[in-house]
Formats: structure tokens, sequence, C-alpha cells
């Protein structure tokens, strides 16, 4: 007989046997947050705060912004928000934060913390709005940092944290050296995010943005699982909140790889809630070894598949 998955729109993310997997939403603003509440999200674990800064030649004020992150903490007095910092370049350009200079390669050129390392008066005024925000509201602020290299970044960008007074620095584990030297970036901050779209872009070198390239967009490529495994098994909570854990499959795959929460664009949320409480943590690791066992994307997404049955 067939089961098939019915989605839940409540409750706490947790495998069949009760292993706790918080499910939390990815939001550009203050208007996701109303979808991410419908959603059941416990709380938000991508903020996307570029948002805020598009379409303008000069940077939000310091209240304006200190009011939106204010806003999506409210909205979870009893969750986490882990609030992004500045993402630009690459796919994702300012006006007010031009390259240095002409980027044949945007991808691989100065974005997310390369970025602010070189306008340090940005980021730092964006960690004082986050401090501020956070002070006297009941929701856990967590920062991390995009596009996070090795581990003296990592240092830096917990250094800038703790010189704003904000208490839990992470970084996002989106480049593979990054990935390859987990245990080095551990070292210096408190938790992980991995973001499986760049990871997979750089991984499998093959830009985002050029449409024909989608087979190795793939976050199901093997070499982008060992990666997720490697990055999972340094020693700090690790969540994922690339559109790899709005897969349901993917995502017990990526709890069977030793990832500790999911973060996706809201409307995901219901199926990955009823895709992990259908399977065992045990279910979930046979899954993902399968998946790594496999040369190929589509033969990965088979052969975990073979082990969650009650997708199907
Ligand atoms: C990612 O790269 O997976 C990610 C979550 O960040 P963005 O898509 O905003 O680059
Ligand atoms: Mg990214």
């Amino acid at each position: 007989a067939r089961a098939s998955l019915v989605a839940e729109t409540t409750g706490p993310g947790a495998t069949r046997d009760g292993h706790r997997v918080p499910l939390l939403a990815n939001v550009g603003g203050p208007k996701d947050v109303d979808a991410a509440v419908a959603n059941g999200a416990e709380g938000v674990g991508l903020y996307r705060t570029e948002f805020l800064f598009l379409d303008r030649s000069t940077p939000p004020s310091d209240a304006e912004q200190e009011e939106a992150y204010r806003a999506v903490l409210d909205a979870f007095p009893h969750g986490r928000v882990v609030v992004r910092t500045l993402d630009a370049g690459a796919d994702k350009p300012l006006a007010f934060l031009p390259p240095p200079s002409e980027e044949p390669n945007p991808a691989l050129g100065e974005r997310g913390l390369r970025m602010l390392r070189r306008h340090e008066d940005v980021l730092d005024a964006q960690l004082a709005a986050l401090a501020r925000a956070a002070s006297g509201r009941s929701a856990k602020l967590q920062v991390m940092a995009p596009m996070v290299t090795d581990a003296e970044e990592a240092a830096y960008f917990a250094a800038a944290c703790g010189a704003a007074g904000i208490d839990h620095p992470g970084v996002m584990i989106e480049v593979p050296a990054a990935a390859l030297r987990a245990r080095d970036l551990a070292a210096e901050v408190e938790f992980f995010s991995l973001g499986t779209n760049d990871l997979t872009q750089y991984t499998c070198a093959a830009d985002r943005q050029i449409g024909g390239l989608a087979d190795f967009q793939d976050p199901w490529q093997p070499a982008v699982l060992d990666l997720v495994a490697i990055a999972a098994s340094a020693g700090v909570p690790c969540g994922v909140c690339g559109e790899a854990a709005g897969d349901p499959a993917l995502a017990c795959v990526l709890v069977g790889l030793g990832v500790t929460s999911l973060s996706m664009g809201a409307p995901s949320l219901p199926l990955v809630r009823a895709a992990l409480s259908r399977h065992t943590l045990d279910e979930c690791r046979q899954a993902a070894a399968a998946a790594r066992a496999a040369r190929a994307p589509h033969a990965a997404r088979e052969a975990a598949r073979t082990h969650l049955t009650a997708l199907t």
C-alpha cells in the first residue's frame, strides 16, 4: 500500500522516534514572517538582510535597521532568530557597495564577509543595530556571516560580534574550503549554517545564475553530501538554510548526515515536517549512507528513497 504524505502544519520538528530537528524559516524581511508563523516555523534560520539594502544608494539608517530586526525577533518570542549579515556582491549586488574593480567572476570575487571587511563601518553599524534590537527581547538572536572561507575569517567575525555585544556568532558554510576545514572554524564560532545553494555552486564549479548548468547545481551531488557530512561532524550545531532543506527526501538525508536544524521557505515546512515525522533517525542515516554511496545526483535520490518508504 502507498502511504501518501499529508502536510503537517503544526508541531515541532522531530523524527518518528523523537529526535528533535528544529524547523525554521528563511525570511527576506518582515513580510515573510506571517507565512513563517502560519506554517509553524519554530524560529528563523536565515534572515537575508540584504533585502533591506536593495534599490537604494545609501544604507538604511541605524533606526530603520533596528526596527526591521526587532519586528522579526518579536514574531518569535520563544524561538531563535538567525540573522545573516549583509551578503553583498555576486548574485546580490548592492548599489552602494560596488566591488573595488571590474570582476570577471563575481561569484569568486568580493562578496559576503569579504566585502564587509573592506567596509567595516557597514558591518559595525549592522551588528550594533542587531544588538540594540535584541536587547530586552526574549527571542534568542544568533548572527552569522556569509561567504566565509577559513578560520581566520571566522575569528575576525566572532571578534566583531563580541565587540558589538552579540553573544552567539556563527558562520555560513558555503565554500568547500570552509567545509573541509570545519573543525578549524568550529574552534572560533558557536554554530554553522550550511548554505547549500552556494556550497553546490562552488563544489561543482557551476555558476548558480547559469540555467544550463542545472545538473551541476543539484545538492544531491554526492560530493556536496560528503562536504555536509564533514561540516556536520565538526562539533558545533550545524543547520542547513539552502534550498536543499525544503526537499522532504533531502531533508531526511541531511538529518541522517548529522544536521541539527533545517531552515527553508515557509511553504516547504509542512511537507518537511511530515517527512521527518514518518521516519526514524536510523532510517535517515541509512538514507544518507545510501545517497553518499551513489555516483550521481539522480542515483543518490533514488538510493535514499528506498530507505524513506513513507515518502513514496
Ligand atoms: C545558500 O547559499 O545556500 C544560501 C542559503 O544563501 P543565498 O541563497 O542567500 O546565497
Ligand atoms: Mg549563499
